[in-house]
């Protein structure tokens, strides 16, 4: 690399004032056993499967190879709305760069594989627990079609990790894995804040250039830093319009955990909704203020590319910065109507379909049916409905609770108006019901069931995790219908711990 780095292989906790990274080697632990591995990834990487012992060591920091330089990356962000100050890599450590056989380059990071510099007081490792969200949830992302970073495998330690459960304030053993996520970068927003906030302006430009030149090619030109924040405006607001359209939480949309890419990146506490509550929010943490609840995930987003624009002000006017910033609200909005027109299977967006889509979010939110089954039983509804009996009677499978009269009017005066609309489509209901069949998932991964995977693991059972493992490759089809029913009652929409 020509950034600046340290290259001591210190890993006590502490500052590292002019560096952007520093020396990170993995610590070793017990035993290195395969738990999970993705073959169609590892395919496109041009990556075999290890099968001696030396290379799974490499998957769980074992055995670091000669042409690997560990390291982990120093920035900064804004926690829940506050400046935090220096973070960076605590428990991840960059292995290198890897060359996929169609020329491009990709990242290969451990996750859980010891202490860095930048650990503070926490103990660098993961629990098979958060390791396993991590993992199931990035590969569903992608199969759903939604940019995130990956993951090539998934290793058991031997050795248990303490964990403080901050919820019953109980220590337990838990244990411990690594994963290897993959991704073209790991760039987040908080790497351009630590360096404005250290008034390492030349750094700043530099990482900035490298960042453009590397993963924005076709960015050049005198005015190429603001066509490149305008860029990033553009893939953020993308990026939200998708979470909305399944109903992802994210649940900690700190500026440290948003990706210089538009990627999904850093899956802790995030959970899909089950049933639709814009004020959910899967982050214990983040109770009772809710920042990063659903609804609000749009704004938050508007929110931290504020503060990735103040941390370019070294580089770029702020009379060119704020109009861009400002640029994401239309950007927004007109993806996310064309999304929900999508959702919704009309054939364009006609003058009137906003306020429809209003009312589908009012009445959403209102009646609380589950998010998934609602649109998918919205796919196959009937072009004539009668009453309001009917229509309640017809999306009863999606609700978690009757109807009150005035809730089942509401629905009613929605479907009719929805049915008005359907007839002024200008495309054949078949092509209609398709669009929302590619728009609509039909499996989710529920927190209940990652839960179920997980206990079963726990105890050395791989069946539920293979199944959900397969089940997410396929979210559009009907092929894991198994999995199609509202959470059971046992099962809460609570949060998914992180740690
Ligand atoms: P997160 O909320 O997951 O984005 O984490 C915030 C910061 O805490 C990041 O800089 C992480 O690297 C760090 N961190 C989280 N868990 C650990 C851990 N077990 N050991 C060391 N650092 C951690
Ligand atoms: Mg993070
Ligand atoms: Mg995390």
């Amino acid at each position: 690399s020509t950034f600046p780095g340290d290259d001591s292989g210190d890993l006590n906790p502490r500052q590292t004032p002019g560096k952007l990274y520093s020396k990170a080697v993995p610590t070793p632990v017990e035993k290195v056993t395969l738990l999970a591995w993705s073959g169609e990834l590892a395919a496109e990487l041009g990556i075999t499967k290890p099968e001696e012992q030396q290379e799974l060591d490499i998957l769980g920091g074992n055995h670091v190879t000669e042409a690997m330089y560990p390291y982990a990356a120093c920035y900064a962000g804004h926690q829940f709305g506050s400046w935090a100050g220096q973070l960076g890599d605590g428990r991840a450590i960059t292995l290198g760069e890897w060359q996929t056989p169609d020329a491009k380059t990709v990242e290969l990071q451990l996750k859980g594989a010891g202490p860095t510099a930048y650990s503070r007081r926490a103990d660098g490792r993961a629990v098979l627990r958060s390791s396993v969200r991590e993992y199931l949830m990035s590969e569903a992302m992608h199969y759903l079609g939604i940019p995130t970073t990956r993951a090539l495998s998934l290793v058991a330690t031997g050795e248990p990790v303490l964990r403080d459960m901050f919820y019953n304030g109980n220590a337990a053993y838990e244990p411990g894995a690594i994963m290897m996520r993959v991704a073209p970068s790991f760039l987040r927003f908080g790497n351009f804040e630590l360096l404005n906030a250290r008034k390492e302006h030349e750094h700043l430009r530099q990482l900035v250039d490298w960042t453009i030149a590397r993963y924005y090619p076709h960015i050049q030109g005198e005015d190429k830093v603001i066509t490149w924040f305008k860029e990033v405006v553009e893939r953020t607001a993308s990026l939200m319009v998708e979470w909305q359209r399944v109903g992802f939480v994210h649940g900690v949309m700190n500026t440290d955990n948003m990706s210089i890419l538009g990627l999904t990146i850093d899956y802790g506490p995030y959970s899909f909704l089950d049933d639709y509550d814009p004020d959910f929010t899967p982050n214990t943490t983040d109770l009772p203020g809710r920042r990063y609840a659903f609804g609000k995930q749009p704004s938050i987003a508007y929110w931290n590319l504020g503060c990735l624009a103040a941390a370019l002000l070294p580089l770029v006017e702020k009379e060119q910065l704020l109009p861009a910033l400002e640029s994401y609200k239309e950007v927004y909005w007109r993806k996310y109507y064309s999304m929900m027109g999508n959702k919704l299977g009309l054939d364009k967006l006609k003058s009137g379909d906003t306020d429809l889509i209003s009312q589908f979010e009012n009445t959403l939110a209102s009646i609380k049916p589950d998010m998934t089954i609602f649109f998918q039983l919205l796919i196959d509804l009937p072009l004539y409905m009668g009453s309001a009996a009917e229509v309640a009677a017809y999306f009863k499978e999606s609700l978690y609770e009757d109807l009150t009269e005035e809730q089942n009017a509401q629905l009613y005066t929605l479907i009719t108006a929805y049915l008005e609309r359907l007839n002024k489509n200008t495309i054949k209901r078949q092509a209609s019901q398709d669009l929302m069949r590619k728009t609509n998932p039909r499996f989710i991964l529920r927190n209940y069931l990652l839960h179920q995977a997980i206990e079963g693991l726990e105890k050395g059972e791989t069946a539920s995790f293979e199944k959900l493992q397969q089940a997410l490759k396929d979210p559009y089809s009907n092929k894991y219908d198994e999995f199609f029913e509202t959470r059971p009652g046992w099962a809460t929409q609570k949060a998914g711990c992180s740690m």
